[in-house]
């Protein structure tokens, strides 16, 4: 089945990605990293020390099953991957899991309140939800309630935007006239961002779920994340996809939304942190496209009438070991040139044979001589390339199509 345009789409190793298959470009589908997949690779200093007090504390509630489990001897995985579930191994691995399995469940988290808020704005009447996710989206509703917003304050809701010029894009919560004269909250928000209450702005929205209770807490990537989708100059009906000019903002804020309330807190969205987020856009496709190849073996091929010299250059070595040992030397004739077809060999005992450098046309051509040459009558027969080798020449550098799974 074909994707839809602009389906956000997780390549594995590459994060998320927008891909539009109707729209070829240089014969691959167009293609926009998704803002997320830049903000979520950004260091966050805090989740080390939470993933690893998660994992202690759970072993601390599982002592008995840790204590069976040092009885006994590690199994060996199913080829799924499947152990037996009570050897050390596998309770390392079932514990140490706990951080993924906690961010997975957020993520879930997150995605059924966004679906169930994005439904008020389209429906104008609240979904039940899961009883899990009902604190979360009472807080929304108070929220809405607390700010005067209606379905109709919203003028984009979960829309895609795109920035065709930086080659990313990424989904917008929401962009929402907030009116000043509304409530004394929407007052407060709106003098906070525009220095004057009496006013109706147009900002920029993203909802934040948070498990833990009474505790608001903001992060330098949200102002980053917010900023990208402010300049986004597209956005794309869902409906058709058709494409429509971003609508100019004022501003932008994050909602975070907890089971005991939620907190609203504007983001500075200036040209600093506009430079900030490609800085950071730059350097996580640099580490995703080119980064794993950068220190590659196969980056730095040997040209072709260099292959195979370091294997030859062994069998030489061994030759001639083995030579001295019977206590010959190595002629024209002897095992150890007939051994080695390359032209490697440092023979110190061979003067070096004045010949023109040979035009290599095959690699396989190159080592035409039985003889030993030197170094330099070697390198001599190494044409010059014809044109300068740079990485963008390298076969399998960025992401190409056999990394796409479909
Ligand atoms: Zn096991």
């Amino acid at each position: 089945m074909a994707n839809k345009p602009y389906t956000p789409t997780d390549i594995p190793g590459h994060g998320r990605w927008y891909l539009h298959e109707g729209n070829l470009v240089d014969g691959e589908p167009e293609r926009f990293i998704s803002v997320t997949n830049i903000t979520d690779s950004l260091n966050k200093m805090g989740l080390p020390l939470w993933a690893a007090q998660g994992a202690v504390r759970l072993a601390l509630e599982n002592l008995p099953q840790l204590i069976r489990a040092m009885r006994r001897r590690p199994c060996t995985p199913d080829p799924n991957g499947r152990g037996c579930g009570v050897c050390p191994n596998c309770v390392l691995r079932e514990m140490s899991g706990w951080s993924r399995r906690e961010s997975e469940k957020a993520k879930q988290r997150g995605s059924e309140l966004h679906e169930a808020a994005s439904w008020w704005v389209l429906h104008g009447h609240w979904k039940i939800l899961d009883p899990k996710i009902q604190p979360y989206l009472d807080s929304f509703r108070q929220f809405t309630e607390d700010y005067g917003l209606t379905p109709d304050s919203w003028e984009l809701n979960e829309a895609v935007v795109l920035n065709r010029e930086h080659g990313y894009a990424g989904t917008i919560d929401g962009v929402v006239n907030i009116q000043g004269s509304a409530t004394w909250q929407a007052a407060q928000l709106v003098a906070q961002i525009a220095g004057w209450p009496n006013r109706t702005l147009r900002l920029a929205m993203d909802t934040k779920t948070r498990e833990k209770l009474d505790d608001p807490r903001f992060y330098p990537e949200m102002a980053l994340q917010l900023k990208a989708y402010m300049e986004c100059p597209t956005w794309l009906d869902r409906t058709d996809w058709s494409e429509h000019p971003m609508p100019t903002l004022d501003g932008a804020f994050v909602v975070q939304v907890r089971p005991d309330g939620y907190k609203v807190q504007p983001a500075i969205t200036d040209e600093h942190t506009w430079a900030a987020f490609l800085h950071y856009m730059h350097a996580h496709r640099w580490m995703l496209e080119r980064g794993p190849r950068s220190v590659g073996v196969k980056s730095f091929p040997l040209p072709d009438e260099m292959q195979g010299t370091k294997a030859a250059a062994t069998r030489v070595a061994r030759a001639k070991k083995a030579a001295a040992l019977a206590q010959e030397t190595p002629t024209e004739a002897s095992p150890v040139a007939a051994a080695t077809p390359e032209p490697t060999t440092p023979a110190r005992r061979t003067p070096a044979r004045k010949t023109a450098p040979r035009k290599a046309a095959k690699p396989t051509a190159a080592p035409a001589t039985t003889t030993t040459r030197s170094i330099e009558d070697s390198l001599r027969a190494v044409p010059p390339p014809e044109a300068p080798l740079t990485h963008d020449r390298l076969p399998g550098m960025g992401l190409h199509d056999e990394d796409i799974p479909f």
